[in-house]
């Protein structure tokens, strides 16, 4: 399959990206690391009259901390977060969902900020962001913008974010105690995209109480999902085997999985209870400093 024609400018600065995205609005797509959009060209679900490729920009990639949050460039590969290992031990769940994504070679090309612009409800990074609370900073050619992935995802495929702007970087508050975090995914086979993903990460007060849980789900519903309820049912409490099952019963309830050749409605469901109520146990016992 070929795509349709269409024009193509590399430009070697961020303000000429935007002043191209500026001018073309809707005409426009910009392009990270192709692995979603490339795809969409050549079946022509995309037939945007210029592309925008970032991919010469310097400053767009890379993993830094500012002022008690963690910035990643919204250029960074997903193998970038994958060698990421100073993050253990703060920010467990970003280094146990990179891995899981695809397989290298995707994992060398694809971008986060790609991956949270692309919207796939199935996509991994949804799911690890809502979690952690994520925030994106929106770029356009005169103004930026602060926008919580809790409000990003407008439907499958779609965001709130609009044709002129630019995501730069993806936000990510420091945790400021005791924390701990996993991804679970179930495929089909190892590379494959989720039939189940869940994304857990949890903070502890000095007492031991739960401070902070987020809960992210994805490929359970037409995007990807904060299981708020279950969050909301944690926070102050003491973790025991009754809360952290009740949590994961929320969860489940509040996924809405379709039946399709990965399983029926009520397996992933299950699924989904399952793996928050043992994300949780990991999650908990790596803040306590547990081996798990
Ligand atoms: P691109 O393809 O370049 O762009 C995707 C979309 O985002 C486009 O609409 C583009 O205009 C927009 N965009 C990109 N960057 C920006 C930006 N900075 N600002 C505004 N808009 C932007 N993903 C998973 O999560 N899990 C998987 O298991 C998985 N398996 C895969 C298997 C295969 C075979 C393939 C081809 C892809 C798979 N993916 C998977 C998707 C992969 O992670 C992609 O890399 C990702 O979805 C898109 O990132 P990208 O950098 O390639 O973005």
């Amino acid at each position: 399959m070929f795509p349709a024609a269409f024009d193509y400018s590399a430009p070697a600065t961020l303000d000429e990206a935007l002043r191209l995205l500026h001018e073309r609005g809707e005409d426009a797509k910009v392009l990270a690391g192709g692995q979603s959009l490339i795809p969409l060209l050549k079946l022509r679900f995309a037939t945007p009259a210029l592309v925008v490729d970032i991919g010469r920009i310097e400053g767009l990639d890379g993993i830094g901390r500012d002022d008690g949050t963690l910035h990643i460039r919204a250029r960074t590969r997903h193998a970038d977060v994958e060698k990421a290992t100073e993050l253990r031990g703060s920010l467990d769940v970003l280094l146990d969902a990179a891995p899981q994504i695809s397989d290298p070679l995707i994992r060398n090309q694809g971008t986060v900020g790609g991956s949270l612009c692309h919207a796939d409800p199935a996509g991994d990074w949804g799911a690890v962001m809502l979690a952690l609370g994520a925030e994106l900073e929106a770029r356009t050619a005169t103004a930026s913008r602060r926008v919580p992935v809790t409000g990003l995802f407008d439907g499958p495929f779609a965001t709130t974010l609009r044709p002129e702007e630019l995501v730069t970087d993806v936000i990510i508050p420091m945790p400021t105690g005791l924390a701990g975090g996993t991804y679970l995914k179930l495929e089909r086979k190892v590379g494959d995209f989720a039939t189940v993903g869940v994304a857990v990460h949890v903070e502890l007060s000095g007492d031991g109480r739960i401070g902070r849980a987020g809960i992210g789900l994805c490929a359970v519903g037409p995007t990807s999902l904060k299981a708020t309820d279950a969050e909301k049912a944690l926070v102050g409490q003491e973790p025991s085997d009754g809360i952290i099952a009740e949590a994961a019963r929320l969860a489940a309830a509040h996924c809405q999985p379709v039946a399709d050749q990965r399983g029926s409605v009520e397996y992933k469901r299950d699924v989904v209870r399952v793996f928050v109520q043992r994300g949780l146990h990991t999650a908990i016992d790596r803040a306590r400093g547990g081996a798990a």
